[in-house]
């Protein structure tokens, strides 16, 4: 097994929201721009990925995927989003994956798994509760409140 970079502290995996089974969580806060954790697993081309259709593949470029499967990975736990609190960044041929936002403790990890992936696997069916399902995002509630004033 390849060294990897240390994850940020408090990383634990938990019950997600159905149908998506486990997530990944913090028990502590992770401040923004922070390196959270690596995308870990082995190099394979593209092509071997999908002869092993397995659950977990990263994409790096057209060429070359990340097999996620591996357990000491936990990276695989983090969901999708259509409005995540991560990003996930290639350098090279390695996935890291930094917070997006400041991110409070209890929190669950995501980051957007991108158009392709989405379209296949996620959408119409996406959980990440902030979309219709198929990634449009959801209005602000707060546009109903200015409509309501002007009508008085
Ligand atoms: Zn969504």
């Amino acid at each position: 097994m390849k060294k990897f970079r240390k994850e940020h502290k408090g990383l634990h995996t938990k019950r997600s929201q159905p149908p998506a089974g486990l997530g990944l969580f913090t028990s502590v806060p992770i401040k923004k721009d922070a390196f959270v954790i690596e995308y870990g697993g082995e190099r394979i081309t593209t092509e071997e990925a999908d002869e092993r259709g397995t659950k977990y593949l990263f994409d790096i470029d057209k060429k070359w995927t990340i097999d996620g499967a591996p357990r000491y990975n936990k990276a695989r736990y983090i969901n999708h989003s259509c409005k995540p609190n991560c990003e996930a960044e290639i350098d090279g041929r390695r996935v890291f994956i930094y917070a997006k936002r400041t991110i409070e403790a209890g929190e669950e990890l995501s980051y957007d798994y991108g158009k392709e992936y989405c379209k296949e696997y996620v959408f119409p069916h996406c959980s990440c509760g902030h979309c219709d399902g198929k990634g449009k995002l959801k209005k602000r509630k707060q546009k109903t409140k200015t409509k309501t004033k002007k009508q008085k």
